[in-house]
């Protein structure tokens, strides 16, 4: 940490800061210059509160040498790390894509859905039991029935099943229903108690990323399931708010290079709600895997147009295999597979 005092500051006012830091747990180093004294304070900065510092007069800047995440950045672990999903890995040379419907509809759809997973050559399956919906009057999953229909279409398969969690009470269930990675989804990236009780299971957890998060609000959403015991996490970039209408919201493909370089976690990156319609899904997924993701997370229902939740977004599984041969050119000249 390095404070940054104002000019002409008087030896009283530096002891106080001495002081402030000292409390902290930080021991100072004062540099005077002829104008401006800079305190370099050492110490472990995570616990850190920086605007305790900056309520001081005399103090004009604050600066971390540190980043405010441990866990999840790349600092701490350079290597990338893969996680294992019953097998499958992720965050490794092979590119995963993780496909199906938005929402547990039927045990005939999820059948149908998880039948042409499978023909893609998909190898972990998506899709939401319980559902975050704008309106309370539109469809909100089938709960904990559609877990047991998820699974009862996936098993035979012996396909993964992905699905969200919106509440921490439904966490039990979750674990029942051998849920093999929990989504958080964008509306839940601060919902700090569910991160950290997701943080005290092994469950793989796809963490999406807020509509409106910084990255670095991102990392630290992570931070919070890795500190309580967690580091299985897998970022997903779906899109972020903007002033633009024309599509649902903007991918941030900018989001993959940088969080590749903060973090050592996969990433993932979700073009169906990104796009928010299923002809712009081939192209931003092209880009994201050009761009280093480490996968996807794709709509796709047996019948688009009878889908009970984000129907327009949603790829048929023609287009599904079709992306997937479209896909595979791409992972080849960068050397991975899908
Ligand atoms: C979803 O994946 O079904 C979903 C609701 O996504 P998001 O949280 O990104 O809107
Ligand atoms: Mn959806």
């Amino acid at each position: 940490m390095i404070i940054i005092l104002k000019s002409n500051v008087t030896s009283e006012e530096i002891a106080v800061v001495e002081q402030k830091l000292a409390t902290m747990g930080l021991e100072a180093h004062v540099s005077r210059g002829v104008q401006r004294t800079v305190i370099g304070g050492i110490g472990d900065e995570v616990k850190l509160d920086r605007e305790a510092l900056y309520a001081l007069p005399m103090v004009e800047k604050v600066i971390r040498v540190m980043k405010p995440y441990k866990i999840v950045a790349r600092e701490s672990h350079g290597e990338n790390s893969v996680i294992d999903i019953n097998g499958i890995k992720l965050g490794g040379q092979e590119i995963q894509v993780i496909a199906g419907p938005c929402s547990v509809e039927t045990p005939e759809q999820m059948e149908r859905a998880a039948e042409a997973v499978v023909a893609a050559g998909c190898r972990l399956m998506r899709g939401g039991a319980f559902k975050p919906r704008t309106s309370p009057y539109a469809f909100q999953g089938a709960g904990v029935e559609g877990l047991e229909i998820f699974q009862r279409a996936a098993k035979p398969h012996r396909l993964p099943i992905v699905t969200e969690l919106m509440d921490v009470r439904a966490l039990d269930a979750f674990m029942e229903h051998e849920v093999d990675v929990i989504q958080i989804g964008t509306r839940n990236m601060q919902n700090f108690d569910l991160l950290k009780e997701v943080g005290r299971v092994q469950t793989p957890v796809i963490l999406k990323r807020g509509m409106s998060a910084t990255i670095s609000e991102w990392l630290m959403a992570a931070e919070y399931i890795a500190a309580a015991g967690n580091h299985n996490i897998i970022f997903c970039e779906r899109g972020v708010r903007t002033f633009e209408t024309a599509y649902r919201n903007v991918l941030d493909v900018t989001a993959i290079p940088v969080l590749k370089k903060e973090t050592h976690l996969p990433v993932i990156v979700d073009p169906s709600h990104a796009g928010g319609k299923a002809w712009m899904v081939p192209a931003l997924s092209r880009a994201a895997i050009a761009a280093g993701a480490d996968g996807l997370l794709v709509e796709m229902h047996p019948t688009p147009v009878e889908a009970w939740c984000d129907a327009d977004q949603a790829l048929s599984p023609e287009e599904l295999k079709a992306l997937m041969a479209e896909l595979s050119g791409i992972a080849q000249v960068l050397g991975r597979q899908i």
